[in-house]
C-alpha cells in the first residue's frame, strides 16, 4: 500500500513518514501544495494524508482539483483545532475523514488502515482468506493459526493482494503501489517476490494469470506442493 503525505511542517511530516513506513506502507512525501498534487494526480495511491493549511496551494484547492480530475483515492485531512469550518469545507471537497492536530500518530494509522479497508470494501482490520489470515493492525500473518514471518516487502505485496481479494492484478499496478516514487523499479523482480511469498506462506493463494498478473484466490488454496501454476 502506498500512502502520500502531504505536510508542510517537516517534523510532522517526518512523524508521520516513519510511522507509516513502520506499519508496512511505502510513502512518497511532499512539503506544499503544487508538489502534493502533482504527486496525487500522477501516481496511484492507495490513501493520502494532505494537511489543509500549505504553501503554494492551500489543502482544499489541492484535494477539489483531485477530485474533479477524477481522482477517487482515500484522502484524510488533518485540520487546527480552532478550525472546525476547514472540516466541512474539506468534507464537502471530498475528503473522507478528518484528524485535528494535535493527534496521536496512532490515531492516524487506526484512520488510514480504516480508509483502505472501507475502499477495498473489508469491513475488519483481519482480512481472511481461506487458511490465510492477515492482522492489518500488526501487520502480522499466519496460516491455520501458525505465524508467518515476512520481509516488509512481501508484506505488502500480500496486503495489496489481499485489499484486492478475487481480482487480477496486473504487475504493473503491484509495481506502482509497493515501491515509492525513487525506486529503481523493475517488475521482474515481483515474480520473484510472489515465488517467495507463495514459498512462505506454504499453501498457493497466489494464482499467477499469464499475461494479466497475479490474484489471491481462497478456491485455489491447496498445499503448495499439489498445486498448478
Ligand atoms: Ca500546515
Amino acid at each position: 500500500m502506498r500512502i502520500l503525505v502531504v505536510e508542510d511542517d517537516p517534523d510532522l511530516r517526518r512523524v508521520l513518514t516513519d510511522a507509516l513506513k513502520d506499519n508496512g506502507y511505502v510513502v512518497d512525501s511532499a512539503g506544499d501544495g503544487v508538489e502534493g498534487h502533482y504527486l496525487g494526480e500522477n501516481e496511484p495511491y492507495d490513501a493520502v494524508i494532505l494537511d489543509l493549511g500549505l504553501p503554494e496551494m492551500d489543502g482544499i484547492k489541492v484535494l477539489e482539483k483531485w477530485r474533479k480530475a477524477g481522482r477517487t483515492m482515500p484522502v484524510l485531512i488533518l485540520t487546527a483545532r480552532d478550525r472546525w469550518s476547514d472540516k466541512v469545507k474539506g468534507l464537502d471537497a471530498g475528503a473522507d475523514d478528518y484528524v485535528v492536530k494535535p493527534f496521536f500518530t496512532e490515531e492516524v494509522l487506526a484512520r488510514i488502515r480504516t480508509l483502505l479497508r472501507r475502499s477495498a470494501g473489508i469491513s475488519t482490520s483481519d482480512i481472511e482468506c481461506g487458511p490465510l489470515r492477515i492482522d492489518t493492525r500488526a501487520a502480522r500473518v499466519t496460516v491455520e493459526g501458525n505465524p508467518v514471518k515476512l520481509t516488509s516487502l512481501e508484506y505488502r505485496l500480500l496486503a495489496y493482494l489481499a485489499h484486492h481479494k478475487g481480482r487480477v492484478v496486473s504487475r504493473t499496478e503491484l509495481v506502482e503501489h509497493l515501491y515509492d516514487q525513487d525506486f529503481d523499479r523493475d517488475s521482474n523482480t515481483i515474480e520473484v517476490f510472489v515465488g517467495r511469498l507463495r514459498k512462505k506462506l506454504g499453501i498457493s493463494l497466489i494464482q499467477t494469470l499469464r499475461g494479466l498478473g497475479y490474484k489471491l484466490d481462497e478456491s485455489a488454496a491447496e498445499p503448495e506442493a499439489n498445486a498448478a501454476h
